[in-house]
C-alpha cells in the first residue's frame, strides 16, 4: 500500500482571468470565453461588455468600471482573487491587444507576485478589433500589417507619430486603433499627413464602426478624404498597402501569388518555383546585389535603388553566401 503523502494544498487559492470577448457579439465569443465567465465568482469590465454576458453573470459579484479605471479594475481584480475568489476581466477584443492584460501584470508585479503564486492568471485570447474588421470588409490584412493607436492618453505624440511615419514609409496595411474621440479629433488628421508623404492619396481605406454590434457601419474611402468621414471610439480604421486594392465592395490585399503564378491559369511564371523562394527573395537578390556591385554600381547607388540603409548593404555583400540552388525545402502554408 502506498504511503505516499500528498502535499498540503493551499488554501483554495483565487484566480483572475483575462478574458477578451471578442468584438460584441455572443456569436464571436469563444467558448473558453464563456466557460471562464461563468465560473467566476466576480465580473469585472465596462457596462457596455457586461451588458453582451448578461446571461451568463446572475448571483454574481459585478464591479462595473468606467475607461479610466483601468488599474483600479487591476487592483480590485488582485484583491478579490487573494480572497479566493474567481475573477473574471473582461475585455473588448483580446485582452493583450490594448487591453487589460498589461496593466494586470503591471500591478501583479508590483506587489510582488510571481507565477508561482498562488493565484492563477489565465489570458483566455478573442478576436481582436482588427480580425473583427478585417473580415467584414474582405481580405485586407493577408499581407505584413500593423496596429497603432492614437490614443495619446498614455503616449507622447511624438512616439505615435514616428510610428505612423515609419510604417508607412515600410508599407504595411495599417489598422487605427482609438483613431478618434469627443476630444481627439485632430490626431487622425495628423497621421493622415504623415501617411500622405509616402502613400498615393487613392490608397484605399475601410473605417469599420461596432463591427458585430447593433450600430455597426462600414464606411470604404480613400486616404486624401479618411479624416473627413465619421469615426468615433468605436471605429477602427484600415489602411491598405500599395497593392491593396477595393473591388465589388471588398478590401482585398494580395499576398503575393501574381508574382509567381499566372493568375489565369496557375502556370508558374518564367523564373519561378513553386515550393522556393522568389528569384527576387533573398538568395535571389543577393546574387543580383553582388552582380550589380561587381558592375560598377557603389554602396549608395544600391541603397537608393532599394531604399535600404547603405550600411545594411555593405554587410550582405560582405557575407559568404551559398548558391540559391542549394536549399531543397519545400515550404507550405496554410
Ligand atoms: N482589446 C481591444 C481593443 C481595445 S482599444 C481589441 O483587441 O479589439 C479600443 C479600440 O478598439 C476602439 O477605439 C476601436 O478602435 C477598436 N474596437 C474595439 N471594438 C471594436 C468594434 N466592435 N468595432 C470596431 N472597432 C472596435
Amino acid at each position: 500500500m502506498s504511503t505516499e503523502t500528498e502535499a498540503p494544498v493551499a488554501q483554495t487559492a483565487g484566480k483572475i482571468m483575462l478574458v477578451g470577448i471578442g468584438p460584441g457579439s455572443v456569436d464571436h465569443m469563444t467558448a473558453r470565453a464563456r466557460a471562464a465567465i461563468a465560473e467566476a465568482d466576480v465580473v469585472i469590465g465596462y457596462v457596455t461588455y457586461i451588458k453582451l454576458v448578461a446571461d451568463l453573470i446572475e448571483g454574481k459579484e459585478i464591479i462595473r468600471k468606467s475607461m479610466t479605471e483601468e488599474l483600479d479594475r487591476a487592483v480590485s481584480a488582485l484583491e478579490a482573487a487573494r480572497a479566493g475568489k474567481k475573477v473574471a476581466l473582461i475585455s473588448s477584443g483580446d485582452a493583450g491587444v490594448y487591453g487589460m492584460a498589461g496593466p494586470t501584470y503591471e500591478v501583479l508585479f508590483q506587489s510582488g507576485w510571481t507565477p508561482d503564486d498562488a493565484v492563477q492568471v489565465e489570458i483566455i485570447p478573442g478576436a481582436s478589433a482588427l480580425n473583427s474588421c478585417a473580415a467584414l470588409v474582405g481580405a485586407p490584412l493577408t499581407h505584413d500589417f500593423c496596429a497603432i493607436s492614437l490614443s495619446d492618453l498614455l503616449t507622447p505624440w511624438p512616439t505615435i507619430a514616428r510610428r505612423l511615419d515609419a510604417v508607412a514609409m515600410a508599407d504595411f496595411v495599417v489598422a487605427l486603433y482609438n483613431p478618434k474621440s469627443g476630444r481627439r479629433t485632430r490626431q487622425i488628421v495628423e497621421a493622415q499627413r504623415l501617411f500622405l508623404r509616402h502613400r498615393r492619396p487613392d490608397t484605399p481605406v475601410a473605417i469599420v464602426k461596432s463591427a458585430y454590434r447593433r450600430r455597426e457601419n462600414i464606411v470604404f474611402t480613400t486616404l486624401d478624404s479618411m479624416s473627413d468621414a465619421d469615426i468615433g471610439m468605436l471605429s477602427t480604421v484600415l489602411i491598405g498597402n500599395s497593392n491593396t486594392f477595393v473591388r465589388n465592395g471588398l478590401m482585398v490585399t494580395p499576398r503575393g501569388y501574381a508574382n509567381k503564378y499566372d493568375m489565369d491559369g496557375g502556370a508558374t511564371r518564367e523564373g519561378e518555383r513553386a515550393g522556393r523562394s522568389l528569384s527576387t527573395g533573398l538568395l535571389g537578390w543577393l546574387e543580383t546585389l553582388a552582380a550589380e556591385h561587381a558592375a560598377g554600381d557603389s554602396i549608395a547607388t544600391l541603397a537608393a535603388r532599394y531604399r535600404l540603409p547603405a550600411d545594411y548593404i555593405q554587410a550582405t555583400l560582405d557575407e559568404p553566401w551559398e548558391a540559391a540552388a542549394a536549399a531543397p525545402t519545400e515550404e507550405t502554408e496554410a
